[in-house]
């Protein structure tokens, strides 16, 4: 018999996490205006709301956090990030921020002007955020089979070439700072860019004269997808991949809280003398000296080693693992699911799943209050709410999926886990059909509003 799938490690150190009654969750999600980042995590059992900076480190890890050379300039760790950072992207320059949108920020700070145009496949909502604050405009070119949550094409975060190429010839590269690629893809749904995909869009922009930078937090994942998917990398190595990946783009921003196997970090990684001159004056304003830009050595010595770690073969097929498991568990069960299942998270069908919930009354934000209060997991919405509001128009923008994202920490919960949250998913949908009604908005921030909204019942 084939020998199944095991975690290649051994969990060393645990912490606890609490259940609670069905009574007590109604009344936190109420006094939290139904939001659930308003919620206490110790008032939540499985914690769904992001895979980001939740993870569990490695004993190596740890270690490493006791090396950490806490001088402000020129410090150990900071050139053992350097190395670690130069040797799988080959970019010469590194400066490090406390996490992925104030890389996004100071990158911006050089780069985006107003009037601006940031072409790409579906932006991530702080990225989405820095290019609207600087009154510049980001377009998804994300290929339209993205939008089909059925359809089972293998690199549904690949960019349409054709709406590319369109975005070029109207705006030119006056107008047109890089072409942002987000691997994964994140807003469409966790899916990854093929090799191919990214190469044709180089070759596009170089003859547009436009650079290319990545938005990397889900890097190796996508690598992995790529040695998966893609016939010609099923031989390489995940660190070969990411080598190749990063030689087709003039630099990356990362939050290092996903794929750099952290709590906290980020960096920006690239090639541009000048460019890299410019970004070092913000990176000083706003984060820090260059050589530490917000984080401490000894996370700069983590992230070096998680950096190493996240691109082993064996931790990703771990990782991916699990999420096909919660994803096919929910298969089973006829729950409406994006397919292919993503690299970091599953992400669920609102709209399908509870048709009875008007659009306008938020069915994913709904989904996720039901979720909670079924059994204490949070998951986030994906929806109306984080889609937020034409910054013109101040109308609601209406996504083409509206969808409650599972997102998955890495190494964190065991498959017991996962069956748990199946079988909860289980019992809303077999009272979806009584569930008609959704939330309306009580007040909301000018920006990013998801994060901080009240709701009501609707
Ligand atoms: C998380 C994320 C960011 C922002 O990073 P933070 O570390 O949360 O600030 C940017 N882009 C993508 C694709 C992300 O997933």
């Amino acid at each position: 018999m084939k020998l199944p799938y095991a975690e290649p490690y051994r969990i060393k150190m645990t912490e606890e996490i609490h259940q609670s009654a069905p009574e007590e969750r109604a009344e936190w999600i109420k006094n939290s205006h139904y939001n659930l980042f308003n919620l206490k995590s110790s008032q939540v059992f499985i914690d769904l709301l992001t895979d980001s900076g939740t993870g569990a480190m490695s004993d190596k890890q740890w270690a490493a956090l006791m090396t950490g050379d806490e001088s402000y300039a020129g410090s150990r760790s900071f050139e053992q990030l350097y190395n670690t950072v130069n040797k799988l992207t080959g970019f010469k320059h590194l400066l490090p921020t406390h996490q992925g949108r104030a890389a996004e920020n100071v990158l911006f700070s050089v780069l985006v002007k107003e009037g601006n145009i940031i072409p790409g496949n579906s932006h991530f909502d702080t990225t989405k955020g820095h290019i609207e604050f600087r009154k510049a405009h980001a377009i998804d070119c994300t290929i339209d089979e993205a939008f089909d949550i059925n359809n089972l094409y293998p690199f549904k975060g690949n960019i349409d070439l054709n709406k590319l190429e369109k975005v070029y010839q109207e705006y030119g590269k006056e107008k047109i700072p890089f072409c942002l690629i987000t691997i994964t893809c994140n807003s469409s749904g966790g899916q990854p860019v093929s090799m191919e995909n990214i190469k044709a869009v180089r070759e596009l922009s170089n003859q547009y004269g436009i650079p290319v930078f990545f938005d990397s937090a889900r890097f190796a994942e996508n690598a992995y997808f790529i040695k998966k998917r893609e016939a010609a990398y099923q031989d390489k190595s995940i660190k070969e991949i990411v080598r190749e990946l990063y030689s087709y783009g003039d630099g990356m921003t990362m939050s290092s809280k996903k794929d750099g196997l952290v709590n906290i970090g980020g960096f920006i990684a690239l090639n541009n003398d000048e460019v890299f001159q410019k970004a070092s004056n913000f990176t000083i304003i706003y984060e820090g000296f260059i050589t530490y830009g917000g984080m401490a050595g000894r996370d700069m010595a983590a992230l070096a080693q998680g950096l190493d770690e996240a691109t082993e073969f064996t931790y990703l097929e771990s990782r991916i693992s699990q999420i096909e498991y919660l994803g096919n568990k929910l298969i089973e069960y006829g729950i409406p699911i994006q397919r292919p299942i993503g690299g970091h998270a599953v992400f669920i069908d609102a709209l399908t799943f509870l048709p009875n919930v008007p659009r306008a009354e938020f069915p994913a934000q709904t989904l996720a209050i039901e979720l909670y209060k079924e059994a204490g997991i949070r998951g986030v919405e994906i929806g109306i709410l984080l889609a937020d509001r034409d910054p013109e128009t101040r109308e609601n923008r209406y996504p083409k999926m509206e969808l409650l994202r599972l997102a998955i920490p890495r190494k964190t919960y065991t498959n017991n886990h996962m069956d748990y949250i199946a079988a909860a998913l289980k019992n809303v949908f077999e009272r979806k059909n009584e569930i008609t009604k959704g939330y309306k908005i009580t007040w909301e921030p000018d920006i990013l509003r998801h994060f901080t909204v009240h709701l009501t019942e609707a």
